[in-house]
């Protein structure tokens, strides 16, 4: 049995989190963690992820407390919020499944620290069609060579507080990975205006905005005469949620490092 404490447990993702570990028979949630002062603290979590029966876990925001029963956090939430999950994490050497995106290189160290003594799975994306994406990307560009200019476009709903997003930034680097270049100098972010003829070494990334799009992103590898697109659509957060449940159950009494999400599915790219 898993003993899991979600971080975040009132937003979007955390109360899929909650739903999909009331029906995993190997997982029990023994904390919900929000923020203080969240109008959500004291209720049933269960019944706030729109269970029909209450699990008797009531929000709490007191860590590191809320961290005594749990052997891992998942923690779907904001940069600054996941750094003092990550210091409670890690006195107590509780493991990790990190899913919150937009991380700044203040965030980035912490986790690295942390993962010196804890194991953790950081994944910008839990989905397994998104990470067969990254695979298969990798895959496109070496086959193609560089003759095919590489664009990628991704879509998320209105509410979205960091573009690019996570998933688009690690399709990025892989893609930049296996063309040879650094994303850093590649990276393209939106065109506007007299930018000039595009240069062969760019990677250019669009992120839209709209509506209730929980996640699209499309690679286009445009060459001579013909182009391929692969497109990944997320038609529901409870993929994310599912994929995060099982890198919890993976990462629980590994050796402290860290992990992605292609170790817990065993993807290779080379
Ligand atoms: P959300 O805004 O609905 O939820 C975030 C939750 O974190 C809120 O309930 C908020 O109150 C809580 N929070 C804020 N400060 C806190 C604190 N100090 N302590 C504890 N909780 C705190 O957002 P969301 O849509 O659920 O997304 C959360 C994060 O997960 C974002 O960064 C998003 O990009 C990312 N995300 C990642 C994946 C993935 O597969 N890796 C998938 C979807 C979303």
């Amino acid at each position: 049995m898993t003993r899991i404490a979600v971080h975040g447990a009132a937003g979007r993702m955390g109360r899929n989190i909650v739903s999909v570990l009331a029906e995993d028979k190997a997982a029990t949630l023994v904390s919900a963690i929000d923020r203080a002062g969240h109008a959500t603290l004291g209720q049933d979590a269960g019944v706030l992820a729109g269970l029909p029966e209450p699990l008797g876990v009531a929000l709490t925001a007191v860590l590191p407390a809320a961290l005594e029963h749990a052997e891992v956090a998942i923690d779907f939430s904001s940069p600054e919020a996941a750094r003092a999950l990550f210091k409670a994490c890690a006195e107590r050497r509780v493991g990790v499944v990190v899913g919150t995106t937009g991380l700044d290189a203040t965030t980035r160290a912490a986790i690295d620290s942390l993962a010196k003594v804890s194991p953790v799975v950081l994944a910008p994306n839990f989905s397994v069609g998104v990470n067969v994406l990254w695979a298969l990307a990798a895959q496109a560009v070496r086959l193609l060579g560089p003759e095919y200019d590489i664009e990628i476009v991704e879509m998320h709903h209105h509410h979205k507080v960091d573009a690019p997003s996570g998933t688009a930034v690690r399709l990025t680097e892989v893609v930049a990975q296996a063309r040879g270049l650094d994303p850093a100098r590649a990276v393209v972010a939106g065109r506007h205006g007299q930018v000039g003829a595009r240069r062969p070494d760019e990677i250019g990334v669009h992120a839209l905005r709209g509506g209730d799009v929980v996640g699209d992103h499309t690679l286009i590898l445009a060459g001579p005469g013909e182009r391929v697109e692969l497109t990944h659509r997320a038609h529901t957060r409870e993929i994310f949620a599912r994929g995060a449940v099982r890198a919890a159950h993976w990462v629980c009494g590994r050796a402290p490092g860290l992990y992605e999400m292609a170790d817990v599915l065993g993807i290779t790219t080379s």
